[in-house]
């Protein structure tokens, strides 16, 4: 039977949240690896935050052969591109997919501007391995045998795209950083169920989204480009997901908060998941 196999490598937001207290959800930054059957490697890295490195122990010992797909740059999705060990090896095959940048820059310049000297020892063409770097523009194209379609969606600092990704049989939304307030408040009160979004999770079998706030914290903090966690759920019961996976936590989030997260919004229709980096989804 065809499966997609999504592996959470990395669900925290903003920055790395190290320390016993969130030692249960995990304080590596956004990362998903997607593999096409049970056995398979991952072919499809979605971000690539620090939880990138947990992307080598699934490779066995072989080097990633596949597409690391970039939502957006900031640091918490960029900052394990040079720390992924399967990927920085000579044996390495790896294209990285980014949004066009407003900016006009291609997407090595793009990158290179983080990864350099002072800030950084190399630049993103020193990786060992065969690495391609290219933008991609809001549509649909085939990506490592996933249908991938690409929709612009409201963040703040820099062009932020979301994906939703179809193997034929299950689909994946993935949104992990959204500020639907963007466009006005909406109907619940959290921002609203704009287009991009509803076509992005439309039927998804699941909608791994931004929860970075929680509701007290939104009046105040929704200004910085995230989305509330009940947003989450309101969007995928709009656009008709099955199931969310609550995602991006912010990194003062414990586990003790993420488990009442989980207790207050998890019971219903659709079914929701606080994702932690054990949480393996076959869809
Ligand atoms: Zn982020
Ligand atoms: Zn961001």
């Amino acid at each position: 039977m065809q499966l997609m196999r999504v592996y959470f490598c990395g669900v925290r937001g903003s920055s790395p949240a190290p320390g016993v207290e969130f030692a249960r959800y995990g304080g590596h930054t956004s990362c998903l690896a997607l593999a096409h059957d049970q056995d398979a490697a991952p072919t499809l890295v979605l971000d690539a935050g620090i939880g990138v490195q947990r992307v080598s122990a699934l490779m066995n010992g072989a080097p990633f052969t596949g597409t690391i797909l970039l939502t957006h740059l900031h640091w918490d999705h960029t900052l394990g591109l040079p720390l992924f060990a399967a990927a920085d090896r000579d044996d390495a095959h790896v294209n990285v997919l980014l949004p066009e940048q407003e900016s006009g820059l291609d997407a090595t310049s793009v990158l290179s501007v983080m990864m350099a000297p002072p800030f950084y020892p190399i630049g993103p063409t020193e990786l060992r391995g065969e690495w391609t770097f290219a933008t991609l523009t809001p549509g649909e194209r085939r990506i490592e045998g996933f249908d991938v379609l690409a929709r612009e969606i409201p963040h703040k600092g820099g062009r932020m795209f979301g994906y939703r990704i179809s193997d034929g049989h299950s689909t994946l939304t993935y949104m992990p950083d959204h500020c639907p307030t963007a466009f006005g408040l909406g109907e619940d009160g959290f921002g609203d169920y704009h287009a991009a979004a509803l076509e992005l999770a439309h039927d998804a079998d699941v909608l791994v989204h931004d929860a970075q706030l929680f509701p007290p914290e939104f009046p105040e903090q929704a200004r910085f480009g995230h989305a509330v966690a009940d947003y989450a759920v309101g969007l995928a019961r709009h656009a008709g997901a099955r199931s969310v996976a609550l995602f991006h936590h912010r990194p003062d989030r414990t586990d003790d908060a993420l488990d009442g997260l989980a207790q207050r919004l998890g019971g219903g229709s659709p079914a929701v998941t606080v994702a932690d980096e054990a949480l393996v989804l076959e869809l």
